[in-house]
């Protein structure tokens, strides 16, 4: 069965119709909604056979956690058991917003949310249509990104209609999200903050903060964390990476009429300053190189258009590492898979 599409314009909310999505999340339905960074797929985080369904419908692996979303702060001291205070800080600057903190869960949280982890990950998100949802349903709401997983992320509601149609019961389509990819997930380690999965805040916005602020590597210590799915994020065509130097756009056009000559049908994700340079290819801007939040929220669009293309294999250009560019490029890399290095 198609799920319910309930249109829902963020700057005037329908609250009869969040009130209907309301009602069927407690009635463990699952209710796919926006919020800044990508589409959630929510259900009442409190109730474990409500939470097991979005591992279900997702084909998500039983030991990859859940984000639980909350309208309020306060919410969070229910959840978990100590705020140390340079987290506190940063949720106080950051909250409302594409930040999530990792700690030490109450028994509030059921062991399905965090797949049994003693820890749980909390946000707080600032879409108007997200905060209101949750507060009318008055639970915290258990939501990873609504695709089904190792898929690109979704940012517009007809990108999980695409993948989860079938399987939900609601989808609140509040148009095209903000940010486009994912949280920054956070957690508290011998006195440190420590960013398991780069995202919608900047690390540089966190080390104004919390100062010493370190990138959990994404090979070692990140058992039970987001990077420990070395593929992901992944288009169906075979995504390449082309570094970002001074001759990038002569090695992707090298390696575009190598493939083209094996028979493949090649697409190009390019920076918006190259891409007339790659006319004889299909190709797709990301973004202006110097505008890092652009391709943000272009990306995942980005590949899911290759796929709708038929594309064998999309060659992306790597852009710079700074700001939300390295969210960027950590999604890219995973969408490429472990096999794949820069070229
Ligand atoms: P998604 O919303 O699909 O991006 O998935 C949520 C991400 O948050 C997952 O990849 C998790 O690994 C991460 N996460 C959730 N709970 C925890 C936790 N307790 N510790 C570390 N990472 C977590
Ligand atoms: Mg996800």
């Amino acid at each position: 069965m198609k799920p319910r599409i309930f249109k829902i314009d963020p700057y005037n909310i329908d609250h009869d119709l969040l009130k209907q999505a309301v009602a069927i999340l407690h009635n463990r339905g699952l209710v796919a909604f926006p919020t800044e960074t990508v589409y959630g797929l929510g259900a009442n985080a409190l109730d474990p056979r409500a939470s097991a369904g979005i591992f279900e419908a997702k084909e998500r692996p039983l030991d990859d956690p859940l984000i639980v979303h909350i309208s309020e702060k306060d919410d969070l001291y229910r959840l978990t058991k100590e705020v140390p205070t340079k987290i506190q800080k940063l949720i106080d600057l950051f909250w409302p917003g594409p930040l999530t903190v990792v700690l030490e869960k109450t028994d509030l949280v059921p062991d399905i949310v965090t797949t049994g982890l003693m820890t749980v990950a909390v946000r707080m998100p600032r879409n108007s249509i997200a905060r209101k949802f949750i507060e009318l349903a008055g639970v915290p709401i258990a939501a990873p990104s609504a695709n089904i997983f190792g898929r690109p992320s979704p940012t517009t509601a007809k990108h999980v209609l695409n993948d989860l149609k079938g399987k939900i019961d609601v989808i609140l389509d509040g148009g095209r999200t903000e940010i486009g990819v994912e949280s920054t997930v956070v957690k508290f380690q011998d006195g440190k903050v420590v960013v398991l999965r780069p995202g919608g805040v900047d690390i540089e916005d966190l080390q104004s903060v919390a100062g010493d602020v370190t990138l959990a590597s994404e090979t070692s210590d990140l058992a039970n964390s987001p990077g420990k799915y070395p593929q992901h994020y992944s288009p169906s065509a075979k995504v390449v990476i082309v570094g970002n130097d001074s001759r990038q756009s002569e090695k992707v056009l090298l390696s575009a009429w190598e493939m083209k000559s094996y028979g493949l049908s090649v697409g190009i994700l390019a920076k918006q300053e190259h891409a007339d340079k790659y006319r004889k290819f299909k190709v797709k801007v990301l973004g202006p190189q110097n505008d890092a939040r652009t391709c943000a929220t272009r990306l995942f669009h980005m590949l899911r258009e290759f796929d709708a293309k038929n594309v064998d294999v999309i060659i992306s250009e790597a852009i710079s590492e700074k700001g939300i560019g390295l969210a960027v490029m950590n999604r890219l890399r995973k969408a490429a898979g472990p096999a794949d290095a820069l070229r």
